[in-house]
């Protein structure tokens, strides 16, 4: 309902225009003077002022224009005397909209506030309408511009433009949403917009203030200390959460503000808060991708990202260093094209995944790397139902040690259950007295026992050389005359020399002096000449030869056995490791005895070398150094 205010000195007019204009349906108050009208009018706002132009005190137009000052939207009616021409022309001037003459006729009243409400009414439209056009083109710099920095520069350019503002802060509530920050700023320094805009954050709406008609006196010293006249501060809300205040000011001696530009920047905020959640939140996107793409190439895990079709669209560093594959030569193709038909196969787990829709948890798969097939751990995740994310880690090497311990165990196992096996079998034998005092048969019986016996013990030896040469011993060098040590290192192997008929020959040269370790040096001859009587050929030859250069001793161990196949080569000295062929063939060992060499060579600072062919024999060069 719109508001009128007669301010007429003469009771009978008032009385008149106050029924008459009740009957109109507006809300209506009278006062008798310009004084009583003005603080009237700064308690509660109105549309219109009906006002006697002559009055005791404050003339009608002096009234009108003071109540202005702090309610710009006001519009008036004034009474005029009869023939006073001029004045009605000034009062037009002033902002009135309309003039009647007393005596006048109630419809003439009537009508003209009617029309100056009217006009009112339409110069607001106008204002809108104003306000559309810097909003149409506020909007498309809104919707390309996502840097929130240039954003609220645009802002706050535009608010001043369309409400001729001096003072305009544009204040964003912190990460916390408690602290207010000024982001972006026209004019003078305005120490005092927070204190308008914790205002509006507290009440939660608009503020509106000029100096006459500030009802909050402590806001009212901030204006006198900055020279403020008027202050529009509206809240800048997005989906009803409170984001920042938009602050405006006019320096004194300025036209204050508007309802128009209170509308306006209303509007303006609205628009600007949607625009600058949206920068807010594609800046976050951006840096979300960006953490996720430093993740995707930090990662030491593969991650592959592929489509419906299986086709891939993200090949990280991590898949790249696993597989061998570049991602610029795989993005794009189907993955089974690149990592082996298996990946998708019935009962893989990217099958499951595309059947459930659920996530995979990780499982053994093997794939086709680049150069060789490769297990790996790879769990799925299914995407936005448009894409799926394998990420997986490599497990090639672990399972290959897998294999070789199971192999171990069973190896192991194996080595020392035969001799023991035998031992038991043979003294029982003897227990039952089954040999039936045959001595030679009893003979016999003990002699198994006791070569199965030291079998074991080496073995048992082996092992706890090994361990200790592992755990680094501290080796006794001593002059040693070579020859004496191998003779003292092959006489345990006589029995077996002669059961097979080796040839064996020795080319020392007595006098053939190295400093090293006894014991070290013992096990060093007997594993090597060992082996070559072991992998002979029955009537083989073995050739054991010392000799020195300059710097070093040199010893060889050559035998025309079974040879070893050269991809075998580098795997000899690793440990429990045997060749395919020999364990095929069954003969007996644990794969430890070349360790304990190389163990025991390098302790000296010595290197250990092996040619050897497949079927033709082998030969061992063992370098030590002199010193
Ligand atoms: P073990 O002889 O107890 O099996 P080693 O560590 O001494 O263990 O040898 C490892 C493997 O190397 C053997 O199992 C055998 O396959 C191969 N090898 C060692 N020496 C020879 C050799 N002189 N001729 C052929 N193969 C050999």
């Amino acid at each position: 309902m719109e508001r009128v205010l007669v301010i007429d000195d003469e009771l009978s007019v008032r009385e008149l225009c106050r029924r008459a204009l009740e009957a109109e349906g507006y809300q209506v108050k009278s006062v008798s003077n310009g004084r009583q009208a003005i603080e009237l009018a700064k308690e509660e706002p109105f549309d219109l002022l009906v006002v006697d132009i002559r009055m005791p005190g404050l003339s009608g137009l002096e009234t009108f224009q003071a109540i202005k000052k702090f309610s710009p939207d006001v519009t008036g009616v004034v009474i005029t005397g009869y023939g006073s021409m001029e004045v009605a022309i000034e009062a037009l001037h002033l902002g009135f909209s309309g003039f009647i003459t007393k005596p006048f006729e109630i419809d003439e009243l009537i009508t003209a506030v009617g029309e100056a409400l009217e006009k009112k009414r339409l110069d607001r439209e106008n204002a809108r309408l104003r306000a559309l056009i810097p909003l149409f083109e506020l909007g498309r710099t809104f919707m390309t511009t996502l840097d929130l920095d240039d954003l609220l520069k645009q802002v706050v350019r535009t608010v001043k433009q369309e409400t001729g503002a001096d003072a305009i802060s544009l204040m964003l509530l912190d990460k916390d949403g408690r602290e207010l920050d000024v982001r972006a700023s026209l004019g003078p320094p305005q120490p005092g917009a927070k204190e308008f805009a914790n205002w509006v954050l507290e009440k939660g709406r608009p503020l509106q203030l000029t100096d006459e008609n500030s009802a909050e006196p402590r806001l009212k010293e901030v204006m006198e200390r900055e020279n403020i006249s008027s202050v529009l501060a509206v809240p800048l809300t997005v989906k009803e959460k409170l984001i920042g205040v938009l602050n405006v000011s006019k320096s004194k001696g300025e036209r204050p503000f508007t309802e128009g530009d209170l509308e306006l920047i209303s509007i303006l905020g609205g628009q600007a808060a949607v625009a600058i959640e949206n920068a807010r939140l594609y800046q976050e996107i951006i840096r979300e991708r960006e953490r996720a793409k430093t993740l995707l190439e930090a990662t030491f895990s593969g991650i592959i990202v592929v489509d419906l079709e299986l086709r891939i669209i993200t090949f990280n560093p991590g898949a790249e260093a696993i597989t061998g594959y570049e991602a610029d030569r795989v993005l794009g193709r189907p993955l089974p094209e690149v990592l082996g038909a298996d990946i998708c196969g019935e009962d893989s787990p990217l099958q499951e995944a595309i059947n459930s829709g659920q996530q995979i948890a990780p499982v053994e798969v093997t794939i086709t790397g680049r150069e060789r097939k490769l297990d790996i751990l790879l769990g799925i995740t299914p995407l936005d139902d448009s894409y799926y994310l394998l990420s997986f880690v490599d497990i090639t090497k672990l399972k290959e040690v897998d294999r070789l311990k199971s192999s171990i165990v069973a190896n192991v196992s194996h080595e020392f259950r035969a001799p023991l096996a035998s031992i038991k079998a043979y003294t029982e034998l003897l227990l039952d007295g089954l040999d039936e005092g045959d001595r030679a048969l009893r003979q016999e019986f003990l002699s198994v026992i006791d070569r199965e016996t030291d079998r074991l013990t080496s073995l048992v030896n082996n092992f706890l050389d090994l361990a200790r040469l592992e755990a680094g011993v501290e080796i006794k060098r001593e002059p040693l005359l070579l020859r004496e040590v191998v003779d003292d290192a092959i006489s345990p192997l006589e029995t077996q020399v002669r059961e097979k008929e080796i040839a064996l020959q020795i080319d020392v040269p007595s006098d053939l002096v190295l400093p090293a370790d006894r014991e070290l040096m013992v096990i060093i001859i007997k594993n090597l000449v060992s082996n070559a009587v072991k992998f002979s050929y029955r009537g083989g030859q073995v050739r054991i030869r010392g000799w020195e250069d300059e710097s070093c001793l040199l010893f060889s161990v050559e035998d025309e056995g079974i040879g070893i196949p050269k991809e075998e080569l580098p795997h000899l000295f690793e440990k429990f490791y045997r060749v395919y062929s020999t364990t095929e063939s069954g003969i007996e060992g644990s794969g430890l005895g070349l360790v304990l060499v190389k163990e025991a060579v390098e302790a000296h600072g010595g290197r250990i070398e092996v040619e050897s062919e497949f079927g033709v024999g082998s030969r061992f060069l063992v370098r030590l150094p002199k010193s």
